[in-house]
């Protein structure tokens, strides 16, 4: 009896028109994601069923051929029984289905690049401004100079493994209801690489890699940005079996300087003005990425005023020109007055009128009262 009543092309999600690969490939897909190992809902079970018995029948032609033609009836009709397996050995049957590899392990260890290795430092803005360089210290797995990465003692060999004969690979033969499969697994004795180190190296116990503590000297260009990274290639872990060194990746962060907020390329701060440095004009030092500079205020200087210092910003990373500085105005009021403080105040309000705050007329101001 058939398991499903559901459409099997549904149930592998692929048109009518598929092709045998694209069936095959949909199969594994669906059979991948209910998995035992994979799948914790409660009916992956029964739902694998439906995809290997929708899989039986459009995988054959001819079962394909009746199914299309005369649906479930005719499966029946024409005597197709859908294969009845053991549930307690689904992960048994998806090795017969797919060999070992159904999740991606691969056959044989083969030459693998080495792993990135990622180290991390701090800055201060005004070295990101100008580029600077760190000794960047980090950890790192280097082939084995004793034993110039084999594993073995120097004198000795690695021998042939007894137990695979060295294919790395070894082979089971399995009856199911679908026949004769056969599943092949790494070996064991040698963990796959069909080579077995009798006697290890007395520096990395056979590993043929070893950790080392390395430093570099990095080079940090001007205008990097904060979680930038800097890749420096063939730095990171040793590879395997003589694969290419992996990356170094250094993560630049740039530590908070409490005198400039960083946008983009500008850099903005703020400049404080007593009242009466901003009512009488002044000259102020302000701190920019390039040491202090001088800025002018003339008298009648107001709050939220901004001055742009051009090109005193952040270097643009790997271009030309800086962006600017921007430098915001603030004034303050005095918190707390003196009697002859209070009394001064009082003398100058009584003298001041509207016209002591009129502001001067702007551009277009002027040019109204040119029509008036
Ligand atoms: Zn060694
Ligand atoms: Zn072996």
């Amino acid at each position: 009896m058939s398991t499903t009543q559901r459409d099997y092309y549904e149930v592998l999600g692929v048109e009518r028109t598929a092709g045998e690969a694209e069936i095959k490939k949909a199969f594994r897909a669906q059979a991948r994601t209910l998995h035992p190992d994979v799948s914790d809902a409660p009916d992956a079970e029964e739902r694998f069923r439906e995809v290997v018995e929708a899989y039986e029948v459009l995988s054959k032609p001819k079962t394909r051929n009746l199914y299309d033609r005369f649906g479930h009836a005719g499966l029946r009709g024409g005597g197709f029984t859908p294969t009845s397996f053991d549930l307690g050995s689904l992960s048994d049957l998806f090795a017969a289905f797919f060999g070992d590899d159904l999740f991606g392990v691969s056959a044989r260890p083969r030459r693998s690049r080495g792993a990135d290795v990622a180290a991390q430092i701090e800055i201060e803005l005004v070295e990101a401004a100008a580029g600077t360089s760190r000794d960047v210290p980090f950890p790192v797995t280097v082939a084995c100079a004793v034993c110039s990465g084999s594993g073995a003692e120097p004198g000795t060999e690695p021998t042939t493994c007894p137990t695979c004969a060295g294919a790395g690979r070894i082979e089971h033969v399995s009856r199911t209801a679908f026949g004769e499969f056969i599943r092949s697994q790494a070996c064991s004795g040698c963990g796959g690489l069909g080579r077995v180190i009798d006697h290890p190296c007395h520096e990395c116990q056979g590993t043929g890699r070893v950790v080392e503590e390395r430093t570099l000297d990095v080079e940090i260009p001007a205008g990097i940005h904060d979680g930038q990274q800097i890749r420096l290639s063939g730095e990171g872990h040793a590879g395997s079996l003589g694969g290419r060194a992996g990356d170094l990746y250094v993560q630049v962060r740039i530590r908070p300087d409490p005198r400039f907020v960083r946008e983009g390329n500008d850099i903005f701060a703020t400049v404080d003005l007593t009242m009466t440095e901003a009512a009488l004009g002044t000259t102020l030092r302000v701190p920019t990425l390039d040491g202090e500079t001088e800025i002018e205020f003339e008298s009648g200087t107001q709050p939220g005023e901004i001055r742009v210092l051009r090109g005193r910003g952040m270097p643009v990373l790997q271009g030309f020109g800086r962006g600017d500085q921007r430098v915001l105005v603030n004034v303050q009021v005095p918190h707390r007055l003196s009697e002859q403080q209070r009394a001064l105040l009082e003398e100058f309000e009584r003298s001041a009128g509207e016209e002591t705050y009129r502001s001067d007329e702007g551009f277009f101001e002027k040019l109204k009262s040119a029509f008036r």
